[in-house]
């Protein structure tokens, strides 16, 4: 067996070493904090350095949880991809977050940090799971932000007109994305358009007849608006293929709450084999 993945290293999401206060139905995270309340945030730093020194070229997502739910733990791993950035590395990283944002100095902290936060994926659902802050928060951000709203059932994105003025209030934003909901998806369904019944709603509510299209083996994304760019996306909750010949392709790499480096998300992963992944990047040199 051996590993293969995309030229610059597999994304390396990393899960925040705390838990969020949230119960959102669609979660496919929360089951790994409650069965395994156990954190370490020594090992998920660890984990990070020793991913950058295989790939400095790659990704980091942080994940949840909720990120911004300890600012002073956060702080440490948003100091650790600077100094890896700062002797050489370029990760870019974005942060996936319901943005628990209850003043100005939240703001001010996340903007001083807008040297290393490539962007945020900020969720905003039909049904408010979580507490949303003050909408005008948003724009004294100054990092990009896209809104994913996760779209559960086909009644949901019947809903389209209702869809649409409730993001209205996000206009200035960099991106809307509507998510499809990922429990049920699998590598036989997965490029499934036309019996989708929540693009076939958006599309119509949205009055669009054709739209662009991009994909890779794992997740597509159909864009229904340009500017400001609106699109709906579906995946897979994995992301490692094997092929025939037993090969392993790894889409990401998850650092899990207790800084163990796994190849998949949730159930699907397994600890993976650093030293194996590795050498796909010493035959590059
Ligand atoms: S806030 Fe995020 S991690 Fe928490 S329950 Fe909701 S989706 Fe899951």
């Amino acid at each position: 067996m051996k590993y293969t993945t995309v030229k610059n290293g597999a994304t390396v999401t990393v899960f925040a070493p705390y838990d969020c206060n949230n119960h959102c139905p669609f979660c496919v995270n929360k089951m790994d904090y409650q069965i395994n309340p156990v954190f370490d945030l020594e090992n998920v730093l660890r984990s990070m350095w020793r991913m950058d020194g295989i790939t400095p070229l790659c990704d980091f997502v942080f994940t949840g949880g909720e990120p911004l739910a300890d600012l002073a733990m956060l702080d440490r791993m948003f100091k650790a991809v600077r100094e890896m950035n700062a002797k050489g590395s370029h990760h870019r990283l974005f942060v996936n977050t319901t943005f628990p944002v209850k003043s100005h100095d939240d703001v001010i902290y996340l903007n001083g940090n807008r040297d290393i936060i490539t962007g945020f994926n900020v969720s905003r659902h039909i049904y408010p799971f979580v507490e949303e802050c003050w909408d005008n928060y948003f724009s004294y951000v100054q990092i990009p932000i896209r809104i994913n709203c996760v779209l559960t059932t086909a009644k949901e994105a019947e809903k389209g007109p209702d869809l649409i003025e409730r993001f209205k209030r996000f206009r200035s934003i960099y991106g809307f994305q509507f998510r499809d909901n990922y429990t049920g998806v699998n590598e036989t369904n997965l490029f499934d358009q036309d019996t989708n019944e929540r693009l076939k709603a958006l599309l119509k509510a949205f009055g669009v007849k054709e739209y662009g299209f991009t994909s890779d083996r794992f997740r597509w994304s159909a864009i229904l608006q340009e500017t400001p760019l609106i699109s709906f996306h579906r995946t897979q909750c994995m992301s490692k293929g094997v092929d025939a010949k037993g090969n392993v392709f790894i889409g990401d790499i998850i650092v899990d709450p207790r800084g163990n480096i796994m190849d998949d998300w949730n159930e699907y992963g397994s600890p993976l084999d650093v030293e194996k992944y590795a050498e796909i990047f010493k035959k590059k040199k």
